[in-house]
């Protein structure tokens, strides 16, 4: 090939993998500002959630999990934003930090199974998946439950299990559950989650109205099985749907 003809396709070339290189950069240094700013935002509201700073586990999780892996192309620039975004079908990625004290509440370990009830764009499944032996994950849309499938493979989370279904209802198959995530706001607690819990478990809701601001309960199943709950702080999710 003549000199004039490789000088261009190496210009090219170089033009590619700086691009690609500023874009990791990029991704590294908003992942950073967003971790710095969940930590911030948690000894804000330490009263609430009655600790000052987040688990190290908890940490590390939220910083190995590709957020911008999992939203749609056109919300890739958002993904290290402190907030929830639209996946389609009227549905949203909830924000990092709930993401943090959700998983942080349950106090997940590294033997856990964990049941997830929305997996959205399987962003919270990913984030519990660093931490314990196995999440299970339903969700309510097909095309949802299908796209996520598709993104935790493609991402290698092997110890996710999950599929369309109403949660609920739970999944007694997968469990019992040391700890169960709702990511859907319910009117109330659904009994067949409680009943799935393990004794000394711990699961976590938002609760309330569909249309307005709803509560985030903290439900602790005692060795006894008897129950002991806790309003969190307010929070607003799109609500649990299906046929109960
Ligand atoms: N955890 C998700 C994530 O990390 O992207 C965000 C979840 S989004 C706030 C709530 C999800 O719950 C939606 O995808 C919605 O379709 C799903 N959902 C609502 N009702 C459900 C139900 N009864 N069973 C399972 N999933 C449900």
């Amino acid at each position: 090939m003549k000199a004039s003809l490789w000088i261009p396709g190496l210009l090219m070339l170089a033009g590619v993998l700086a691009a690609g290189l500023s874009f990791a950069s990029d991704t590294a240094q908003r992942r950073e500002m967003l971790l710095r700013e969940i930590r911030e935002d948690v000894r804000q509201t330490a009263a609430y959630l009655g600790r000052e700073r987040l688990n190290p586990s908890v940490l590390a999780a939220l910083e190995s999990v590709p957020r911008h892996e999992l939203v749609p192309d056109d919300q890739r620039r958002y993904a290290y934003e402190n907030r929830p975004l639209p996946i389609g079908y009227g549905q949203t990625i909830s924000q990092p930090y709930i993401v943090a004290i959700m998983t942080e509440l349950i106090e997940p370990e590294a033997g856990d199974v964990v049941l997830e009830v929305g997996t959205g764009s399987g962003y919270q499944a990913a984030v519990l998946a660093e931490i314990v032996e196995r999440v299970c994950s339903l969700e309510i849309i097909p095309q949802l439950a299908k796209r996520s499938r598709a993104d935790l493979d493609r991402l290698g989370y092997s110890n996710v299990r999950s599929r369309m279904g109403d949660g609920y209802y739970g999944w007694p198959e997968c469990g019992p559950f040391d700890g169960i995530v709702v990511t859907a706001g319910a009117s109330h607690v659904p009994p067949l989650l409680i009943e799935q819990l393990k004794p000394g478990g711990k699961l976590i809701i938002p609760v309330g109205s569909r249309f307005m601001t709803q509560q985030l309960l903290l439900v602790e199943k005692g060795e006894a099985g008897e129950l002991r709950t806790r309003q969190v702080l307010p929070v607003r999710f799109v609500p649990l749907t299906g046929g109960h």
